[in-house]
């Protein structure tokens, strides 16, 4: 017959295995929640960037159209002076300085267009993560939502599983109980393993044929010789004979 007491620590056993598995699917919930955030914000960067790109070609042609408008005044005004000269010398000074307006003018024209191109480009790929974004973007709320929903899950289970250790502790006297928490605090929180195919299934040392089989009788409350957990051992369950 089942010694009680080893019967009363199985079921604390089960009990705190039900409440550490509970307790672990919480635990999981936001670091899932954390992978999608990381996600999701590796592709608003991707966006960020996009727009930060945009913005520094639209700001650079912004500048040179700027000092075009400059430059443009200023041949202008040498075009206008053109009359005024009195000497050769001074024509031929205006002109080179109109030459080189010019040319200033077109070196900055070129880069203008150079960076409309840019900023188009940009804008292509601003308007691409957009839509990305926009896409994946129902995606990302339906996996928060499964989170959440586990994660409500899985607080109820804990609720629960932590009801029934409690149950289970209260059927566990005092002695096997002091014993089963020394064990528990050097081992993990797990203070008992299963005995099962010849050996201990926490750490996996062998028993002796004859302490295997004292176990299957789960007569006395015994403990690993290398890990000191306390050893039960599991029935088979009946086989049905389904006839022939
Ligand atoms: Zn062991």
């Amino acid at each position: 017959m089942m010694n009680p007491e080893l019967q009363a620590l199985i079921e604390l056993h089960e009990a705190e295995n039900v409440l550490r598995a509970a307790e672990a699917l919480l635990a999981r919930c936001p670091v899932d929640r954390a992978a999608i955030q990381a996600r999701l914000d590796q592709e608003r960067a991707r966006l960020d960037a996009a727009r930060a790109a945009t913005e520094v070609s639209n700001k650079a042609r912004r500048k040179l159209e700027a000092e075009i408008q400059d430059l443009e005044t200023k041949r202008t005004k040498y075009k206008s002076q053109q009359g005024e000269v009195k000497t050769n010398k001074e024509y031929q000074a205006l002109l080179h300085e109109i030459e080189n307006v010019e040319r200033e003018i077109r070196g900055r024209e070129d880069k203008a267009l150079e960076e409309m191109e840019a900023g188009e480009a940009h804008a292509a790929d601003v308007k691409r993560e957009e839509a990305h974004f926009r896409a994946t973007e129902a995606q990302y709320k339906a996996e928060f939502a499964d989170v959440d929903a586990r994660e409500k899950a899985a607080r109820q289970q804990v609720e629960v599983a932590r009801a029934g250790r409690e149950t289970a502790l209260v059927g566990v006297p005092e002695a096997p109980l002091a014993q089963y928490q020394r064990i528990a605090k050097l081992r993990g929180g797990v203070a008992m393993a299963e005995a099962k195919d010849g050996c201990c299934q926490a750490c996996r040392v062998k028993m002796r044929p004859q302490q295997m089989l004292d176990l299957k009788k789960n007569e006395q409350v015994t403990q690993c010789p290398s890990c000191q957990r306390m050893l039960y051992f599991v029935p088979e369950p009946p086989t049905v004979d389904h006839g022939p």
